[in-house]
């Protein structure tokens, strides 16, 4: 498998050699030059293969159609240590629950960090240490967090060899618990820096230092950005198996409502969709940070400034641009990198928004790419918490909530809909005791973890501060 940028760059790579970069050289996103087909016998043996050998087994079948460069008895190995009852909680990994009729929960997040970012970092993780050693390299992650992203990188990195994690997060915005979780882990090869500034303040910084191409080939640094098509691959694994719990045949079609921040969850969605798994809608659900809402309503795809970001209740999915959406754009418009290019860097840089609504093609968003959307305010989040305790007795985050609230204007008739679920409610405590009156459940692993001793370093905004603090731990 050859993978390719979606603004039109020349050259092809092979999976290990994307893993470990971030951008294409001409500022794109890599994608494989096609997408294995799961025909109907295919899709019969997974099944099979999911229901007597389990999720790594699975994720195995899926990842060796887009990893060839690493021997399949290693894949192998590798997808067995990462996918275990003990890490993910149980044999399922990814269990579906039913909570009314046809609407389902796929929990996603009962990995270390409670959040569905484990489900592609912890594989990153065990990726990285197997690559790195094959090499002989070593690399320095530089990564920005507005809370799930940086502890699951932590949290998958954490004593690995030949890899050290630099994590900037905007200073005193993330929950308690997610400062707790971060900045309570004593490995010598976790770094926290909490910048003084807002999450795109720390995503500028990444970007700055990745365009430092000097600094980053001398302190070889990389990193684990939604972007990483490696993480995008992992997640794929997660809309076959919610598909084989929702349905008895592969006749039938089932519904995804994905809560949405950068694209990355759902754009998964649309690669499992894509190699023929029989999803019928993916929906993007959003909060008040809408730009990809309004994209699925009008076409018209329009990033916001810092200003006109909002801090909300489901704060994950609080973004200005969403980072993966180039790559769903460029299958969108047949691949035509050059028309990519145009957009994401003319049009975007000039304008700061583009408009495909006349584009012949943006029908087929919908159409033949299955595509909804709808969006959740900070009321309807409280309402559906309060609604799903009430009638179900399930407690849920406010990320699920948004995706379980904008599922319910998509059903259809017969097609079951899994909305999954993205975090454990005990991530975002002050809203469920807003909406609930109580403490969300703690799991035992995490009690009394604010109280543990910290370790992070504050810096102010500024790229050169980072780097200077990165050159200085990575001796
Ligand atoms: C990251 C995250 C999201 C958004 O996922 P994307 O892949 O960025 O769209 C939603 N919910 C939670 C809890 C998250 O951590």
């Amino acid at each position: 498998m050859q993978y390719l940028s979606t603004r039109g760059h020349p050259d092809r790579k092979r999976f290990s050699d994307i893993l470990l970069e971030g951008l294409a050289p001409d500022g794109g996103l890599y994608l494989p030059e096609h997408y294995p087909q799961a025909d109907a016998a295919t899709l019969r043996q997974w099944r099979t293969v999911y229901d007597q050998q389990g999720y790594a087994a699975l994720a195995f079948e899926i990842l060796s159609l887009y990893i060839d460069d690493i021997p399949a008895a290693d894949l192998k190995a590798i997808c067995e240590k990462t996918y275990t009852q003990e890490v993910f909680g149980t044999k399922e990994i990814v269990p579906l629950r039913e909570l009314e009729d046809g609407v389902y929960l796929e929990a996603l997040s009962n990995g270390p960090t409670l959040a569905f970012k484990d489900m592609a970092m912890q594989l990153l993780g065990n990726l990285f240490e197997y690559e790195l050693g094959r090499r002989g390299e070593e690399l320095n992650i530089l990564g920005a967090t507005s809370g799930d992203t940086g502890s699951a990188a932590e949290y998958a990195m954490k004593g690995k060899r030949g890899v050290r994690v630099f994590m900037t997060s905007p200073k005193g915005r993330m929950s308690p618990f997610q400062q707790a979780q971060m900045f309570s882990l004593q490995d010598a090869n976790i770094h926290n820096l909490a910048i003084d500034g807002v999450f795109d303040d720390c995503q500028d910084i990444v970007k700055a230092v990745s365009n430092d191409l000097d600094f980053k080939r001398q302190y070889k640094i990389g990193t684990v950005n939604s972007i990483n098509w490696a993480r995008l691959l992992a997640q794929v694994v997660y809309y076959f198996a919610g598909y084989f719990q929702a349905s008895r045949s592969n006749d039938q079609k089932v519904s995804f409502s994905v809560p949405s921040g950068n694209f990355g969850n759902v754009c998964a969605g649309h690669v499992a969709r894509m190699m023929g798994l029989p999803i019928a809608r993916l929906v993007v659900a959003t909060n008040e940070n809408d730009v990809l809402d309004e994209f699925f309503r009008t076409g018209v795809y329009r990033v916001r400034g810092s200003a006109d970001t909002h801090e909300t209740s489901s704060p994950s999915m609080d973004i200005s641009k969403a980072s993966n959406f180039e790559r769903f754009v460029f299958d969108l418009l047949d691949r035509d990198g050059a028309e990519v290019k145009r957009l994401f860097q003319d049009e975007l840089g000039r304008h700061g928004k583009f408009e495909l609504h006349e584009h012949r093609s943006f029908a087929d968003a919908s159409g033949k790419y299955g595509f909804a959307s709808g969006r959740s305010t900070h009321a309807d989040r409280l309402a559906t918490i309060r609604d799903t305790w009430t009638r179900f007795a399930t407690m849920i985050d406010t990320h699920t909530a948004d995706g379980l609230k904008v599922a319910r204007e998509q059903l259809q008739p017969g097609v079951p809909m899994v909305v999954l679920e993205t975090a454990l409610p005990i991530k975002f405590a002050a809203t469920i005791v807003e909406a609930l009156g109580q403490q969300p459940e703690r799991p035992a692993q995490f009690e009394g973890i604010e109280e543990l001793p910290k370790r992070v370093t504050e810096l102010p905004a500024d790229t050169a501060a980072v780097q200077a603090y990165i050159a200085a731990h990575c001796a």
